[in-house]
């Protein structure tokens, strides 16, 4: 192909952000060593507000959003990538200071691609995602902290959304009991199906809550922040542990040290963007064995790259249930 569609944003001298259909040519795609053919790529949080045009996750103009992609490697001059190899990236910069998956082509570096790995085809990464490998990694983060599911059982925000959905599912087949949190009761059968054992509405933990309250779960997944969290740490088991991943509900924690110094508990930062890539290895194979496809297949939408700006729109409103994968070949 010698032009390729891409959506890009461009900010104008008054600093105004502007979304357009692009078509470029390889010559005006960004530096690296890896020519990839994109196939898929898929909609998370932060590409909602990148897609918004009002954010700050753009932090170069020209810029193509996208924070994933699938595809096929072109042409490489990277000792490990081939011609013909399916690869997969999540973040390293992608649609903040590097060109990101919404577009037909991509030229990356290939330090941060990893071969797709066996058991996982392009479309199933894509409805992984950064939302999939990020509750993987706060899953990872958990054991490494030596909690387990005998311990009591884990509770996951954000239940609906993607980080929350896949978490359920990696959770429930390690054996843990799930209890699922939620602002959209009618999801109860669709939290449920994915493993939750338990429902609660998400306004039992997003009001100012107390320093400490009875100890509700051993470990947590928390895709939401603010008051949520604090709550979230407050409820912890002794010598719990909480991994912190996101802020649906707000970037503050308006916590106290109580539940640090009086119970043990540990509050566990998932940075998905610069993790090392060992790390991501290890998040990668882990989820080709811990998540169930059918689950992820039931929680995944596939739309056309015509249709990411509308689908978009919806994610940062907390409208998305699960996973979708943007079609781009
Ligand atoms: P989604 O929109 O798919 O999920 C977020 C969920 O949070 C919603 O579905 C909703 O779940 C809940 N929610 C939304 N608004 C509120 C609110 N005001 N108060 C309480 N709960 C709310 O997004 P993702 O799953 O893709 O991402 C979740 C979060 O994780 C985002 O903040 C994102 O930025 C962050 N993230 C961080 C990463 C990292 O590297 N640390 C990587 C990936 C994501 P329900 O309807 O069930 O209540």
């Amino acid at each position: 192909m010698s032009t390729f569609k891409a959506l890009m944003i461009t900010k104008d001298d008054a600093g105004v952000q502007h979304l357009d259909w692009k078509q470029l040519t390889e010559a005006e795609l960004m530096e690296g060593d890896v020519v990839v053919r994109v196939t898929h790529s898929t909609i998370n949080y932060k590409d909602g507000l990148f897609l918004s045009a009002k954010s700050a996750i753009p932090r170069k103009s020209p810029m193509i959003g996208g924070i994933d992609l699938t595809g096929i490697v072109e042409t490489s001059s990277h000792a490990g990538f081939k011609a013909g190899d399916a690869v997969l990236l999540n973040g390293y910069g992608l649609s903040e200071t590097h060109y990101g998956g919404y577009s037909e082509k991509a030229r990356v570096k290939g330090d941060w691609l990893i071969k797709l790995p066996a058991g996982i085809d392009a479309h199933h990464a894509m409805a992984i995602g950064t939302a999939g490998y990020t509750a993987m990694l706060s899953v990872l983060a958990l054991e490494k902290h030596g909690v387990k599911p005998a311990d009591g059982p884990v509770l996951v925000t954000g239940a609906a959304g993607g980080v929350g959905s896949v978490a359920i599912a990696i959770l429930s087949k390690l054996g843990w009991h799930v209890i699922a949190s939620t602002g959209r009761p009618e999801e109860a059968d669709y939290l449920k199906s994915l493993g939750a054992s338990e429902i609660i509405d998400r306004k039992e933990l997003s009001e100012p809550g107390r320093p400490l309250g009875k100890e509700r779960w051993a470990a947590a997944v928390d895709s939401v922040g603010s008051h949520t969290l604090a709550n979230v740490l407050a409820m912890t088991k002794s010598h719990g542990a909480v991994a912190c991943c996101g802020l649906a509900q707000g970037m503050d924690l308006p916590a106290s040290v109580a539940p640090f110094i009086l119970r043990g508990i540990a509050l566990l930062g998932i940075d998905s963007v610069m993790c090392p890539m060992a790390h991501r290895l290890e998040a990668w194979k882990r989820l080709a064995t811990d998540l169930d496809l059918k689950k992820l297949d039931a929680m995944t939408r596939t739309i056309a790259f015509s249709d990411v700006i509308s689908e978009a729109a919806k994610i940062v409103k907390g409208g998305i249930r699960g996973r979708v994968v943007v079609n781009i070949a």
